[in-house]
């Protein structure tokens, strides 16, 4: 089997892959080289993944000698429900089961972070909200282990709320997240933002720290409605506030191959951004909302289910990604 060694850079809209609709409204891709992201193996066989692109296969990550500094990933959509929290948690784990250092950011007022990750919200003595707010927290007075070897969290309550508006008097109000963080960067090698649903100043904040955005989209009608809004928001803040900013990749959550339904957005969703769409598709399955009541990741709870072997593979094809650019 050769490996393709090709750049992934992603095709804007009008050249993602051409593409046939059969009367069934299944989806056949007529491949292109493109599709091969860098360090992917074309898998034999079997030709079309979930996306209706060829299917890959990333290969094990090398283990890290050195941590950092971190890549900072934001996790965004301002519809709610869509998966981001579940993305953040078992993305995470599953980057940290590879040798990654991993530190999780709850910028969502809700703390469903937290929670899933087993912090109950209303004992925490310090907050993202203290580290956004006052100067003499650090990132180091926040953070929290979580049950996950390598794997910290800075944990938030419902007082973040009160930041949204706080931060409108503060100097650099955008920068303020980027500036807390940045002296915890070196100890990391991925840093994931959970954003809340909402394009306010939070989650400006996030954006105006991260590398990259990773956009969860749930695989429904509606899918990618605001998606243009979200896109305008990430280019105002590249142009005007951090020029870093890339999209690292949108990511198709509660995925049913049984429905037609759920087929068809997915096949939208890649006709319309191409080889922005990881190749990793996440199902929909019941196991997700129970690692939420357990406070623990899915690649701890199911350890073996479909559900963490797709953040597994997510975790990989992230990497790959990074490693590429
Ligand atoms: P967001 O953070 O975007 O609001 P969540 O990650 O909290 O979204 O997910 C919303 C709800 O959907 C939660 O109850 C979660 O447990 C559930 N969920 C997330 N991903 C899946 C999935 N792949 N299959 C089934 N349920 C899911
Ligand atoms: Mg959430």
């Amino acid at each position: 089997m050769s490996t393709k060694r090709t750049a992934v850079v992603a095709p804007p809209a009008a050249e993602a892959p051409a593409r046939r609709r059969q009367a069934a409204g299944a989806v056949t891709v007529v491949a292109e080289p493109s599709a091969v992201p860098v360090a992917a193996v074309p898998v034999a066989g079997d030709a079309l993944g979930p996306t209706g692109r060829p299917r890959v296969r990333f290969p094990e990550p090398a283990p890290v000698a050195e941590h950092g500094p971190a890549r900072v990933l934001a996790m965004c959509n301002q519809k709610g429900g869509v998966g981001k929290t579940t993305s953040t948690i078992n993305l995470g784990a599953a980057l940290a089961e590879t040798g990654r250092r991993v530190l999780l950011v709850d910028l969502d007022p809700q703390g469903a972070l937290s929670v899933g990750l087993g912090v109950n919200p209303l004992q925490l003595d310090r907050t993202v909200y203290n580290l956004l707010m006052e100067q003499d927290v650090s990132a180091d007075d926040v953070m929290l282990k979580t049950g996950v070897a390598g794997m910290d969290l800075l944990p938030s309550n419902i007082d973040l709320s009160a930041a949204e508006v706080q931060l409108v008097n503060e100097v650099a109000r955008e920068h303020t997240l980027r500036r807390v963080l940045e002296p915890v960067l070196d100890d990391y090698d991925v840093v994931l933002i959970d954003c809340q649903p909402s394009l306010g100043l939070l989650t400006v904040n996030a954006l105006t720290a991260a590398d990259g955005v990773v956009i969860p989209l749930e695989c429904e009608y509606f899918a990618l409605r605001g998606v243009a809004l979200l896109l305008q928001t990430i280019e105002k803040i590249r142009e005007r506030l951090n020029p870093r900013l890339e999209i690292e990749g949108l990511l198709a959550t509660m995925f049913d191959a049984r429905t037609l339904h759920g087929r068809e957005v997915l096949a939208r969703v890649v006709d319309a951004f191409g080889d922005k769409v990881f190749h990793t598709v996440i199902s929909r399955t019941v196991r997700f909302p129970e690692t939420t009541v357990a406070g623990e990741p899915i690649t701890a709870y199911a350890s073996s289910s479909a559900g963490a072997t797709a953040y597994r593979d997510l975790a990989r094809e992230v990497l790959a990604r990074a490693a590429a650019r």
